[in-house]
C-alpha cells in the first residue's frame, strides 16, 4: 500500500512538462478550424442555400425541409473534407453534462456497397434511445422517447473525428428534458421584453442579445496521485485529507509564473479550444495551490455555453495528454478555496449598444440606469431562485465557504453607480426630465461619470457585482452547465422588463411625457428593490443577520433551496415568459432532488469504504507498531520508568483507539441513516434526508480521519496527502 503511494509522489515529482506540437500555422488561420462556421457555409453551400440558412439564423426563422436537406448536404461534404466519419446530435441532459451517440455517414446502396449519406431529415430531428437520461417523470421509461432537434444558432463543429450537431433535447409531449431548450427560451424573452424597453430609447433596435463570457476555474492535479485516490477517481473531491502544512496563506499563486508542466497544458488547450472557435483569451493561476483559470473573450449566451461545455469536456482529454487529471469540481480540497465559474453577463442591442454600460448623453444614461433599475428589482424579488439556479451538492461545498460568495444573494454596484441611483430615488419626480435640451435640468441622469466604465472598485466577496458594463455572477459553480443560472436570470429580468414597459406605456397613453414616466418608473424600482444592495462584506457573519433582516432568502440546505422554483412567484413568472411550464419546473426540481441524494449517496460509500478498508487498517497496523513498542520498553524497564517512557506512546494507542472506535461507530449510523434515506420514495424528503442525517456524519468521520493522518507514521498513511497532492511540479 505504502508502496503505491511513494512510487507515485516520486513519479509525479519527477514528471517533466509534455512538448506540444505547435500548429505551423498563424492562430488566426487554424482558428475554427473545426466548426461549421459561416466562411465554410459559404464555401459549402449552395448561394441560394447559403443566404436562405443565414437569414434564418439571423432572423429565427423556422426551417423548411427542403433547405435543411440542402445545408445537410454541404455539411456532410464539409465533415468528410475534414476527417469526420461519424456524426452525432450533441446535447446536453439533466445530468449537467453533455450527450452523444455516434453514427456513421453511411447507408446501404442497395447494390451490396454503401454511399456515404446524410439527409435534412437526419440532420433537423432524431430520436435517441434516451430512456438512461433523467426527465423527472416526464417521460415514461417504457416509452422512452425523446427527441434531439437542431439549433441552429450555434455552429455544428469536429471533435475526434465526428461531426457534433447541436441539439434541444425534448419530449415527445414537447416538454425539455434538457438545458438548451429552456435557455433558448429564456433568450428569447429577454430579447423581445428588452427589446421593447429600449425601444422607448432608439426605436431601430430589433434585437437584444445576451452575453455570456464565463471564467472557468479549475485544478490540476498529477494522474499518478489522482489514481491512488479512489475518492477523487470516485467523486471528484477528497473526502478526507489534513490540510498541508503551507496552502495558500503566503499568497503566493496567484497571479504567479506558471509552472512549466502546466503552461504546456494551457497551450495545448488554447490551440485546441482556438480550433473548436473557442475564443480563449487569458488563463492565469488562481488563489489556491494548483488551481488555475481559463476565460475566453465574451459571446452570444447560448453560443458561450455551448462552448464553455465543449472546453470542460476538452479540458478532460487535453489534461490526459499531459498526465494530469482536471478537477472541475467546485471544493475538491476542504480548507482552501474552491473553483467558480463567474458568469459575466450583458444586454446588447443589434445596432452595437451594450445597454449595461453608462453613455455620453443624458438619454443614453437614462437608458443605463433603466437597465440597471430593472436588474436590480429582477435580481431583489427572484433572489431565492436565482440561489436556487446554481447550488447543488457540490456547488453547496463551496458557497457560504469562507473563500466563496456566501449562500446569500446580493448585488455590488460600487460607491459610483450607488452614488448616482441614490441621488435619482432622493430627487423629487416633479422635476421631470426632458431629456431634449440643455436648458433643463437634467442632473440625476446627466452626471454619471465615465469612468465607470473602467472600474474597478471591486467586491470580491459579491455573489453578483457590476464590473463596469456588465454584471459578474460569481456564484455559478465551476462544474455546472451555465444555463441553469442564465435561465432564471434571463427569465426574471424579462418578466420585470415586460412589467416596466408595461408601466411606462400606460403611463404615457394617459398622457404623461414618456421620459418622465420611465424615470419615475426607475425611482420607484431603485426604493423598492434597494434591500438586494449590499456593497459590504458578504463574508461577514452580520451580513447573514442583516440579509435575514431584509427578507432576503438565507437558506442554507441545498435541498430546501429548489423550493424557490416551486413558489408561486417563480411559476408565474416562468409561465409568463414562456420558459418553463409547472409541469418541467416540477419535473426538473425532481431530477435536482434525485442528483443531490445520489452524489451523497456516491460519496458516502466511497467514504465507508476508504475509511473501513484504507484507513483503520493503516491506524491499526501502526497502533500494533507502538504496542511492540511498548511491550518491548516494559522487558527492559520497570516500574515508574517504564511508564515514564512509555507514557507517550500510550497516549497515542489510546487516542488511536478512540478514533478508530469513532470511526467504525460512525460509519455504521452513517450506513443505517443511508438505508433508512434509500427507503423514501418522495425525492425532496429523500435528498433533506441526505442532507440533515447522513452528509454531517461524513463531516465527523472524515475529522477522526484527518486526526489520524496527523498521528500515524507517513510511510503507512495509505492515501496522498495534501501536500503531495498539491504541489506536485
Ligand atoms: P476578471 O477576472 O477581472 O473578472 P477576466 O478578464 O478574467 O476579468 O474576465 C472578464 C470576462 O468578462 C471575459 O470573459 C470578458 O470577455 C467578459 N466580458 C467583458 N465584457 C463583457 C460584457 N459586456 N458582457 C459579457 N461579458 C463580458
Ligand atoms: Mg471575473
Amino acid at each position: 500500500m505504502s508502496n503505491l503511494r511513494f512510487k507515485s509522489v516520486e513519479e509525479a515529482s519527477g514528471r517533466k512538462a509534455v512538448k506540444v506540437a505547435l500548429p505551423d500555422e498563424r492562430a488566426d488561420r487554424y482558428y475554427a478550424k473545426q466548426v461549421f462556421n459561416r466562411a465554410k457555409m459559404f464555401e459549402y453551400l449552395p448561394r441560394e442555400t447559403y443566404e436562405a440558412f443565414v437569414k434564418a439564423i439571423d432572423e429565427r426563422l423556422p426551417l423548411s425541409r427542403q433547405l435543411a436537406d440542402s445545408v445537410a448536404e454541404g455539411m456532410k461534404r464539409w465533415a468528410l473534407d475534414n476527417g469526420a466519419r461519424h456524426y452525432t446530435h450533441w446535447f446536453h441532459p439533466l445530468t449537467g453534462s453533455t450527450a452523444e451517440k455516434h453514427d456513421a455517414f453511411i447507408e446501404h446502396d442497395g447494390k451490396g456497397g454503401v454511399i456515404e449519406r446524410f439527409s435534412g431529415k437526419l440532420l433537423v430531428q432524431q430520436e435517441p434511445d434516451a430512456s438512461s437520461f433523467p426527465s423527472g417523470g416526464i417521460r415514461n421509461t417504457f416509452e422512452a422517447r425523446g427527441y434531439s432537434a437542431w439549433d441552429i444558432s450555434s455552429p455544428a463543429f469536429i471533435v475526434d473525428n465526428t461531426l457534433c450537431i447541436p441539439t434541444v433535447f425534448i419530449s415527445y409531449t414537447g416538454e425539455s428534458l434538457d438545458y438548451k431548450t429552456p435557455l433558448l427560451r429564456a433568450l428569447n424573452s429577454v430579447d423581445r421584453a428588452a427589446t421593447r424597453v429600449v425601444n422607448f430609447f432608439n426605436p431601430e433596435v430589433r434585437h437584444v442579445s445576451c452575453y455570456l463570457g464565463w471564467e472557468q476555474e479549475y485544478f490540476l492535479v498529477d494522474e499518478a496521485l489522482y489514481a491512488a485516490r479512489p475518492d477523487l477517481v470516485m467523486t471528484g473531491r477528497t473526502l478526507m485529507g489534513h490540510e498541508s502544512a503551507k496552502n495558500q496563506q503566503l499568497e503566493d499563486h496567484y497571479f504567479g509564473s506558471i509552472p512549466s508542466r502546466v503552461e504546456a497544458f494551457m497551450l495545448d488547450l488554447e490551440i485546441e479550444a482556438h480550433k473548436l472557435g473557442i475564443p480563449a483569451k487569458t488563463r492565469h493561476n488562481e488563489v489556491a495551490p494548483n488551481q488555475f483559470e481559463l476565460a475566453p473573450i465574451y459571446e452570444e449566451c447560448n453560443l458561450a455555453n455551448d462552448h464553455n461545455l465543449l472546453l470542460m469536456s476538452v479540458m478532460e482529454e487535453v489534461a490526459r495528454r499531459h498526465n494530469f487529471r482536471v478537477l472541475l469540481h467546485e471544493k475538491p480540497f476542504a480548507g482552501i478555496n474552491g473553483s467558480g465559474k463567474h458568469n459575466n453577463w450583458s444586454l446588447g442591442t443589434d445596432t452595437g449598444v451594450i445597454l449595461f454600460g453608462p453613455g455620453k448623453t443624458p438619454g443614453d444614461n437614462l437608458r443605463f440606469v433603466t437597465f440597471v433599475a430593472n436588474v436590480m428589482a429582477a435580481v431583489h424579488r427572484h433572489n431565492g431562485l436565482l440561489k436556487a439556479s446554481i447550488i447543488n451538492a457540490t456547488n453547496a461545498h463551496r458557497l457560504g465557504a469562507n473563500e466563496a460568495p456566501p449562500a446569500i444573494i446580493s448585488m455590488f454596484l460600487g460607491s459610483q453607480l450607488s452614488g448616482v441611483l441614490d441621488r435619482i430615488a432622493a430627487s423629487d419626480s416633479t422635476e421631470a426630465l426632458n431629456m431634449g435640451g440643455k436648458e433643463h435640468r437634467n442632473i440625476d441622469v446627466a452626471q454619471i461619470p465615465e469612468i465607470l466604465v473602467d472600474n474597478t472598485d471591486r467586491n470580491r466577496t459579491s455573489p453578483f457585482a457590476f464590473t463596469g458594463n456588465r454584471f459578474e455572477y460569481r456564484a455559478v459553480g465551476s462544474s455546472a452547465n451555465n444555463a441553469s443560472a442564465m435561465i432564471a436570470l434571463n427569465a426574471a429580468v424579462a418578466d420585470q422588463l415586460n412589467m416596466f414597459a408595461d408601466a411606462v406605456e400606460s403611463r404615457v397613453a394617459a398622457g404623461e411625457d414618456k421620459n418622465s414616466a420611465i424615470l419615475d418608473e426607475v425611482r420607484r424600482l431603485i426604493v423598492t428593490s434597494k434591500d438586494i444592495h449590499f456593497d459590504g462584506n458578504g463574508y461577514s457573519g452580520e451580513w447573514k443577520e442583516e440579509a435575514a433582516r431584509r427578507g432576503l432568502d438565507v437558506e442554507t440546505s441545498a435541498p430546501l433551496m429548489y423550493d424557490a422554483y416551486t413558489r408561486p412567484e417563480s411559476v408565474a413568472m416562468f409561465e409568463r415568459t414562456g420558459v418553463l411550464s409547472f409541469k418541467e419546473i416540477e419535473a426538473r426540481n425532481e431530477v435536482k432532488w434525485e442528483m443531490y441524494s445520489k452524489k451523497l449517496q456516491i460519496e458516502s460509500r466511497v467514504l465507508g469504504d476508504l475509511a473501513v478498508n484504507h484507513i483503520i487498517p493503516a491506524a491499526v497496523r501502526y497502533q500494533s507498531l507502538l504496542l511492540d513498542n511498548v511491550y518491548k520498553i516494559r522487558q527492559l524497564f520497570k516500574g515508574e520508568k517504564a511508564d515514564r517512557i512509555s507514557a507517550q506512546d500510550m497516549s497515542n494507542i489510546e487516542e488511536i483507539a478512540d478514533n478508530i472506535s469513532a470511526i467504525k461507530s460512525g460509519v455504521e449510523k452513517m450506513v443505517k441513516e443511508r438505508h433508512k434515506a434509500n427507503r423514501m420514495t418522495d425525492e425532496r424528503s429523500k435528498a433533506i434526508a441526505y442532507h440533515d442525517a447522513v452528509a454531517p456524519l461524513m463531516e465527523d468521520i472524515r475529522a477522526r480521519i484527518d486526526s489520524l493522518e496527523l498521528m500515524v507514521d507517513n510511510e503507512i498513511w495509505p492515501l496522498p496527502k495534501y501536500r503531495e497532492l498539491l504541489f506536485i511540479r
